[in-house]
């Protein structure tokens, strides 16, 4: 065999930078660890610790048998029902026709960053696989510092300088809330206050809103309600379904850009072609109404906002600055109190930090690094996941809750990792 061969241009000089989603490192590092005999808080990966709902296992049961490749931009019942979903939920009007399914809003977003003319703006910290998509397909990326004092969102000032940093007529912005890594989202007034910059700078929004469902307390709203013209709302389900390796995400674009979506279409028909024909029957039922979906997103947002809130008080008692969470299943502690006691141990930066809390503790999160935070500050995400989502659901309909002793009985690996946080830092 040559051993010459060399990988394609222009993505060579792309993936020297590129390695692998960060994400999935540590999911397998964890795993690894676990193997070995260790014992580790699975902390770092952000996988939905529940069970997908049975309604919707009994679906794909049903539809094991479908066997035809599906229309390119999705199986058409299924496109109505997320149009009817985006109504129920976020109040906006659509129609089947403007919906896309993919296989994970994943692969929809690198399809649009494809798609696009248009530099990449995202707010810093941001997920980790935005930038690198950008990367892959050799796309300017501009990184929008946001404040931790302003709980980490994207600021207008910072927005309008951004954008006139940006030499592309047309710009793309992945804004996603509620936030991974932070936690936070953004409240009516933060969004309607970036809107007239994204007008008067041509700025098309993806608003990555994976986690909407699991708003702690069900006020999720969107973008799309201040923007409409101008945002695509991604979503699928990954996160509030339970269902991350069934691979489906879903955009709902706004009429004025079908354009966009033609062009996504022949990215799909030439690469993955449809998603599996039996996930997109039973997806059908995980975006219709029913009783048992209503209950289980309610009973798992009670779940997550006990354990964030449990994990939030642990870290504040412990001196660890961090935002209060919102939604989601992440919390963004800084470590800056500490960094004269860590400074002195030889950790100078989030990667050496997290190191020495897997190795020390066996609590494994990932470095603010990863989310585009200077290397140098003391910023990590904490993915509040290792438990077991169905016998958390289970106990919330036989227990009456009291937070601490429902965290401490159903949700253990999380009140020790949390304890292991507390007695580290405080050897210092
Ligand atoms: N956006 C965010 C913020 C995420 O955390 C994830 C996690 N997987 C995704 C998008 C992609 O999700 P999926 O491809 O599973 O739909
Ligand atoms: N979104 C999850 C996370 O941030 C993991 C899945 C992925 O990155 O694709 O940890």
């Amino acid at each position: 065999m040559h051993t010459d061969f060399k990988l394609a241009t222009p993505l060579r000089a792309q993936l020297k930078n590129v390695n692998p989603s960060a994400t999935l490192l540590i999911n397998e590092r964890s795993a690894q660890l676990q193997a070995e005999g260790k014992k580790v808080y699975r902390l770092g990966f952000g996988q939905s610790p529940f069970p997908v709902p049975q309604v919707v296992v009994d679906a794909l049961a049903a539809n094991a048998h479908r066997k035809d490749y599906m229309n390119v931009f999705g199986y058409p019942e299924l496109r109505e029902a997320v149009a009817k979903h985006a109504e129920r939920t976020i109040h906006i009007s659509a129609t089947a026709d403007q919906v896309m399914i993919g296989p994970g809003s994943k692969q929809l977003i690198f399809g649009a960053q494809m798609a696009l003319e248009a530099d990449l703006l995202i707010p810093s910290p941001s997920w980790v696989s935005y930038e690198p998509q950008a990367q892959l397909i050799g796309k300017k990326v501009i990184w929008v510092d946001t404040k931790e004092d302003e709980n980490w969102l994207l600021s207008p000032a910072a927005l309008e300088a951004a954008c006139n940093q940006s030499e592309t007529d047309f710009k793309l912005l992945i804004l996603n809330y509620p936030n991974n890594p932070t936690g936070t989202t953004y409240s009516s007034e933060d969004m309607m206050a970036l809107v007239p910059i994204l007008r008067k700078h041509n700025v098309i929004v993806v608003a990555d809103e994976i986690y909407g469902e699991m708003h702690h307390t069900g006020h999720h709203h969107s973008m799309a309600q201040y923007f409409p013209e101008g945002t695509i709302v991604s979503s699928g389900l990954s996160k509030w379904c339970g269902a991350g390796g069934w691979r489906l995400g879903t955009f709902v674009f706004p009429k004025e850009l079908s354009w966009l979506r033609d062009a996504m279409r022949v990215i799909a028909s030439e690469t993955y072609s449809s998603v599996a024909a039996p996930i997109q029957y039973a997806a059908v039922t995980a975006f219709s109404p029913s009783r048992e979906m209503e209950s289980y997103i309610k009973d798992s947002r009670k779940v997550v906002q006990m354990i964030g809130n449990f994990a939030h008080e642990k870290l504040a008692a412990a001196n660890i600055v961090c935002p209060a969470p919102e939604g989601g299943f992440y919390l963004f502690p800084n470590f800056k109190n500490y960094r004269e006691q860590l400074s002195a141990r030889g950790i100078h930066n989030s990667t050496q930090l997290c190191e020495a809390l897997l190795n020390e503790t066996g609590v494994a999160i990932l470095p603010g690094a990863a989310f585009g935070r200077p290397a140098e500050e003391l910023t990590a995400r904490l993915a509040y996941v290792d438990f077991d989502g169905e016998a958390a659901l289970n106990s919330l309909k036989t227990n009456d809750l009291d937070p601490d002793e429902f965290v401490k009985n159903v949700c253990p690996n999380i009140d020790e990792a949390m304890a292991k946080m507390q007695t580290w830092v405080a050897q210092f």
